[in-house]
């Protein structure tokens, strides 16, 4: 029982000593340097090149067709939901184990989510539970999947790729197909993760990405909604951007919208880190590795993606058998300065949403009280120096 004890060793040993937490960002190519154009163009705010270049960025390296950067990852997903044709009183299908700005962006769209269960395995959507829960519960009327218990329309369906692992994510595009329901992956997490060579995020209709201080880049903060559809990348950007009417001087507006548009200091950041994106992956994929053998040879279960699909390794997490084994894990590493840390407690339990649907959330519940995520950052000093462009 001395793999506490040995899991702090390797946690110094590969990040060295001192503190070490769960995700921290890393400043070490051209971010100073763009910022600094950004400022000295005076280009600060809501217009310049770097948004551009850096949704270039994004579309490119996802394969999505358009990428529409905004203020955070929250704010892609309302936009999404907004865009998706969810109506006010309508219901979303998402999981109970997620973050809570999936459950808030479904509630800002005035919708009511409803919760099913996860894979054990990938701790995202299980397309069984989706699929036994809408043969159970709902109705084709006049074209339209209807709640039977509650009424009301079922209009779209956000699953969400945890911790950067892909979920089953063609099962429950095909699933909602049949249904006529939209989906959005919350991508948040997922940078960089992809189904067979399709990266998540582009499998719904649309994807919503973060580039919160915590995520695999970083912009500050800030978001970015990916889709396919050149209809739904052109009104994400008008409703992102106030719905104004381009025109040089004047100001005209056709619609209530937002002011969800990511500014051009954190676009320039974005576009720096994007540079280096693969090579933080390389890094965090090697130390998933370590973390991956370490466990294995302790018997316990390290998380990782099911056959034929990629993960980024955002967050690297550990199964443990029991709820208090896991706190006294968690108290034992983060009294030695090593963090870990319990999952978010479910959607399903907090007071905001307690009263709403679920499939009862068997898996869910059972990982709820067993779920660590443990340090994943990319090491101090493990990136290699490169000369400024
Ligand atoms: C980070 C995250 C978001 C978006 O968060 P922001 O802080 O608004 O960028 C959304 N969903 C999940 C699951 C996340 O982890």
């Amino acid at each position: 029982m001395n793999y506490k004890n040995e899991f702090i060793d390797l946690a110094k040993e590969i990040y060295g000593p001192g503190s070490i937490s769960l995700h921290r960002p890393i400043f070490e190519g051209n971010e100073k340097k763009y910022l600094i154009d950004c400022i000295d163009s005076n280009f600060v705010s809501s217009v310049g090149k770097k948004v551009t270049e850096f949704e270039n960025k994004i579309a490119r390296y996802t394969g999505a067709n358009y990428a529409v950067a905004t203020v955070n990852g929250t704010s892609a997903l309302h936009i999404s939901i907004q865009l998706a044709g969810v109506d006010s009183g309508d219901e979303v299908i998402t999981q109970a184990l997620t973050f809570i700005a999936t459950c808030n962006a479904i509630s800002y769209s005035d919708a009511i989510p409803i919760f099913i269960d996860v894979d054990k395995d990938t701790m995202g959507m299980s397309p069984k539970a989706l699929s036994a829960f809408l043969e159970t519960h709902a109705e084709k009327i006049d074209g339209q999947t209807v709640n039977k218990i509650s009424g009301r329309r079922i209009s779209g369906c956000i699953p969400m790729h945890t911790f950067g692992l892909p979920c089953r994510i063609k099962e429950i595009v095909a699933i909602c197909d049949d249904w006529g329901i939209t989906v959005i992956e919350d991508a948040a997490e997922s940078l960089g993760s992809y189904v067979g060579d399709r990266h998540t995020g582009t499998f719904g209709a649309m994807g919503a990405l973060s580039f919160n201080g915590n995520k695999v880049i970083t912009t500050g903060g800030g978001g970015a909604l990916i889709t396919n559809d050149v209809k739904l990348a052109e009104r994400a950007k008008h409703i992102s951007t106030t719905a104004k009417i381009p025109h040089s001087y004047e100001f005209v507006h056709d619609e209530i919208a937002y002011n969800y548009r990511m500014p051009n200091l954190n676009a320039a950041i974005g576009c720096a880190q994007m540079e280096r994106l693969d090579e933080f992956l390389s890094i965090k994929a090697s130390v998933s590795l370590k973390w991956s053998k370490f466990f294995e040879k302790h018997e316990i279960k390290y998380v990782s993606t099911i056959e034929g699909n990629k993960s980024n390794h955002w967050l690297n997490a550990i199964i443990l058998d029991s709820k208090s084994n896991r706190d006294e894990f968690i108290e034992y590493t983060n009294k030695r300065d090593v963090m870990t840390r319990p999952v978010w407690k479910l959607m399903s339990e907090l007071e905001m949403f307690k009263n709403y649907q679920t499939d009862g959330l068997e898996n869910s519940l059972w990982l709820q009280d067993r779920i660590v995520n443990i340090p994943s950052s990319v090491p101090c000093g493990a990136l290699p120096k490169r000369k400024e462009i």
